[in-house]
């Protein structure tokens, strides 16, 4: 592609409901598109301000509980500059996650409490202005069942039908179209099954046994993520370990997310993964690039 000059730069935005969540989903492919002259985008919904400390070393400690709107922000810096993208919030507080029988209702003026409509305006004025040929966001579930994160699949599912609408939220700037729309697959049976078997061989301890049992006890009634994208990202696997780490809160490191080596997740699952929901360009399935039908557009 040579130097692109902003206008035909090919543009991504990866919209996330946490500082966190951008580096535990598309981390690697983010970090390999911004390394091949993508612009990259990620959009924060919320500041993670209700979000656990996650460390066992930094449990306990009052400094940090005190002052972790803050420091969320600092990790969110630094994680960033590790993938080289860049990162704007939106500005809506975190609703925490809920936890109990009943579940108690959520704090007031939380981002899961927003109406869809009003929330989405936001987003579509980051749509306008960022000019993203390609969004990422979560499905219906959030990826797992936090209100955030279904606010954030619904203001982005609103937004992408929204932002070419001239007549939708005309304060929010000049309408763009937006030509792909994803959802993250985090986690698939597959690629656990993958990852599981590849330990096993190794002669390594396979942390996801547990997960798989777990998984198959609370078999619900959400549909298994189509897989219609694998972007191949396997040299990337370490800037996102290194991304994740940087949100030092909220990573334990000793934890099961890092226990399987990189070597063995380059060899058994060389991919991150992504549903196509949404596309106004022509593409044949399965894809490995984000940006297929798209990049011909771009360039013409
Ligand atoms: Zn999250």
């Amino acid at each position: 592609m040579g130097g692109v000059s902003r206008e035909d730069a090919l543009r991504l935005m990866a919209v996330h409901a946490h500082p966190d969540d951008e580096s535990s989903k598309g981390a690697a492919t983010m970090a390999r598109y911004v390394d091949e002259g993508v612009d990259v985008l990620v959009v924060t919904c919320t500041g993670g301000e209700r979000g656990s400390i996650l460390n066992p070393a930094l449990q306990g400690r009052e400094d940090i509980e005190a002052n972790i709107a803050e420091i969320r922000e600092a990790e969110m810096r630094h994680a960033r500059e590790i993938l080289g993208v860049r990162q704007e919030w939106l500005g809506f507080v975190d609703s925490g996650l809920p936890e109990g029988d009943p579940l108690p209702p959520l704090p007031e003026g939380c981002f899961g409490l927003q109406p869809v409509e009003v929330a989405a305006e936001r987003l579509v004025a980051r749509i306008r202005a960022f000019r993203p040929h390609v969004i990422t966001t979560y499905d219906e579930n959030g990826g797992y069942p936090h209100p955030d994160h279904i606010m954030c699949h619904q203001i982005s599912m609103a937004a992408f039908a929204a932002a070419a609408d001239s007549d939708a939220y005309p304060d929010a700037g000049d309408p763009w179209q937006p030509l792909k729309l994803y959802y993250d697959v985090g986690w698939s049976r597959e690629r656990m099954m993958a990852l599981h078997a590849a330990m096993t061989k190794c002669g390594l301890e396979s942390p996801y046994e547990e997960v798989m049992q777990r998984w198959s006890e609370s078999e619900d009634k959400r549909r298994e993520p189509k897989i219609t994208t694998q972007v191949p990202c396997a040299d990337w696997f370490e800037r996102r370990d290194a991304a994740l780490m940087a949100h030092a809160t909220q990573v334990d490191p000793d934890g099961w997310f890092f226990k399987v080596p990189l070597a063995v997740q380059r060899d058994a699952w060389p991919t991150e993964d992504f549903e196509l929901v949404q596309s106004l360009v022509e593409t044949t399935l399965p894809e490995d690039d984000l940006f297929a039908g798209v990049r011909e557009k771009v360039s013409t």
